[in-house]
């Protein structure tokens, strides 16, 4: 079929920024927080909000989708069956807006200024949200119909850990049956700097549990003669780390796919500002494991870190104790092609393995996460980068992140398709922080691209879209 005329679309999208941003406004107003169950109501009205306005937008179906938790808003409008399908994600909840003090303007009171719209979930994730909605209303008014059959899924748990996405998945698996999945939950590198991910980092959390004494005992009396827990601890946990930084759990890195010299070259290429994300996180000097740029350390390679230390005393002056237990919380963050259910198991057991004398260790594994990539050559990823070009002028960086968003592994996995990680915000736009804002022409460009991006994936033949290769089954182990 001929695809849709970009300029028309991007004459009629000029025409209705001023309508994007004010619904964009009165959504942002909700205070869709998914970790406090006080804004329960709230992420509800959220959902039903975006249910309307997907109907309004032109999808037959929209409806609020129940899932034992907060509600996630399904949309669909199916235009041809001998057209490809193409399911979207992102989420409508938000983190809390604490600490409260530090924001310049209130969160969910949104402010427009400098080309800027400042409100919690601005970034992270409405805009990319209603850049979806924005780009199907584009097609209707121009064309009267989509390019390509088009779902919407947007759910309202993302930032509480997704505990009802699989559920959610398994349970409406044949509704939301597509030949590619677009994820709207990540961002580009810099305005000038377009990206689009193909790899996101998959995780494992452990809970390190160390007990001594039945109490707390005087260090003098008892000092010298028992074990001291938080000694112990600190030992164990200062041995997971050789003197290159590398992880010291053998085996720990036996099924990383090392990136060759032509990925390195690739990776090298990626304008990242090494500068700017350590002067970003305020710190002096670059860490990690020897041998790796910083870039490739937060992509590429993976981790384990110490998230959490509690134990013994720790309010004013002094007190003169062994405590009687401590603890301490571990993540790890994994890259193609380790197992997270291996590595959760191999890191307890040498911490259990290396347990302290005469302590109680126990280690227990509170979550795991699967990594995902995609191969660069997939015509879903070729279809992006040419939509994005189309608008940045110039090809997006095909990047890996060095998070994990699980609900993209869950898509790859149960629904059996390719993901392309296609979202518009950027690095400064302080997502999970005071004073979130988004960029408006960020914004702008992200709903051209998108319109585009329908065109390029509607031109492709269903069949052509689905995994192919066992590389391109995208979810990790
Ligand atoms: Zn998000």
């Amino acid at each position: 079929m001929a695809t849709a005329d970009p300029t028309a679309l991007d004459r009629w999208l000029d025409g209705h920024q001023r309508e994007l941003l004010r619904e964009l406004t009165s959504w942002l107003r909700i205070p869709s927080v998914s970790a406090d169950p006080a804004h329960a109501d709230d992420v509800r009205r959220s959902a039903e909000f975006l249910a309307a306005a997907a109907r309004a937008a032109g999808f037959p179906r929209a409806e609020v989708w129940e899932t034992g938790g907060h509600p996630a808003v399904f949309a669909e409008r199916l235009e041809d069956p001998a057209l490809s399908t193409v399911l979207v994600y992102a989420h409508h909840d938000v983190q809390p807006a604490d600490p409260l003090e530090e924001w310049t303007t209130p969160p969910f009171d949104p402010v427009v200024a400098d080309g800027e719209l400042r409100a919690r979930g601005a970034a992270d994730d409405k805009q990319n949200a209603l850049m979806h909605l924005e780009a199907v209303r584009a097609h209707l008014a121009v064309e009267g119909r989509l390019p390509l059959n088009l779902k919407l899924l947007v759910e309202g748990e993302e930032e509480s850990g997704s505990p009802h996405f699989d559920t959610l998945l398994r349970d409406h698996r044949s509704e939301l049956a597509a030949d590619v999945a677009v994820i709207s939950d990540t961002g580009m590198l810099g305005p000038e700097a377009p990206a689009l991910t193909i790899g996101l980092r998959g995780m494992v959390y452990w809970e390190v549990r160390v007990a001594g004494p039945v109490r707390d005992l005087h260090s003098g009396l008892y000092g010298g003669a028992v074990a001291n827990p938080v000694v112990g601890l600190a030992e164990l946990l200062a041995g997971l780390h050789d003197a290159d930084r590398r992880v010291a759990v053998p085996g720990f890195y036996d099924r990383v796919r090392e990136p060759g010299p032509a990925e390195r070259r690739a990776l090298a290429a990626v304008p990242f500002d090494t500068e700017a994300f350590l002067s970003d996180a305020g710190v002096p000097a670059p860490a990690g494991e020897a041998g790796w740029t910083t870039y490739e350390r937060r992509t590429v390679r993976p981790t384990l870190d110490i998230c959490g230390i509690w134990g013994g005393y720790t309010g004013a002056g002094a007190k003169t104790i062994i405590p009687a237990r401590c603890g301490a919380k571990l993540s790890a963050r994994l890259v193609p092609d380790q197992d997270p259910g291996a590595i959760a198991e191999l890191v307890r057991r040498h911490l259990l393995d290396r347990a302290p004398v005469g302590l109680t260790t126990e280690v227990d594994v509170l979550s795991t996460g699967r990594w995902v990539s995609a191969a660069t050559d997939h015509p879903a990823v070729q279809a992006a980068s040419r939509a994005v070009a189309q608008v940045w002028g110039r090809p997006p960086s095909l990047v890996r992140e060095g998070g994990s968003i699980p609900p993209v592994a869950s898509i790859a996995d149960q629904l059996q398709v390719a993901c392309v990680l296609f979202g518009v915000g950027l690095p400064d736009d302080r997502f999970h922080a005071p004073n979130e804002r988004l960029r408006l022409e960020q914004l702008h460009r992200g709903v051209r691209a998108t319109v585009r991006l329908w065109n390029e994936l509607g031109a492709i033949p269903p069949g052509a879209l689905r995994p192919t290769r066992a590389a391109e089954a995208v979810a990790g182990p």
